[in-house]
């Protein structure tokens, strides 16, 4: 009942669920693989955003993709696939985030 009362400006306002900073409330998933040759581990980031905290997410995920996520059977599909799909998200992040 409370947000019911609260004016329309508030109601459109997010923060950063990362830096806890004001932003537009762009939603990025990002998906991470680590690769142990039997085993295999997996890490989510996902939430509101701003655009200097999703680029150093996306930077990160895709570095420890790129490093760690290929040693291992399943992992090796697996990597192939976040790799492209987390830089698909992150451009498609990047466009909406942009029109402010
Ligand atoms: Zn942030």
């Amino acid at each position: 009942m409370e947000i019911a009362a609260r004016p329309q400006s508030q109601l459109n306002t997010f923060y950063c669920v990362f830096c806890g900073q004001k932003t537009k409330g762009e939603h990025l998933e990002l998906n991470q693989n680590t690769g142990m040759l039997l085993a295999r581990q997996e890490r989510t980031y996902r939430g509101v955003m701003c655009r200097p905290c999703a680029k150093k997410t996306f930077a990160k995920v895709q570095l420890h993709n790129l490093f760690f996520g290929w040693w291992g059977t399943i992992s090796f599909f697996v990597t192939a696939v976040y790799l492209p799909l987390n830089t698909g998200r992150y451009i498609k992040f990047a466009l909406k985030s942009d029109k402010v």
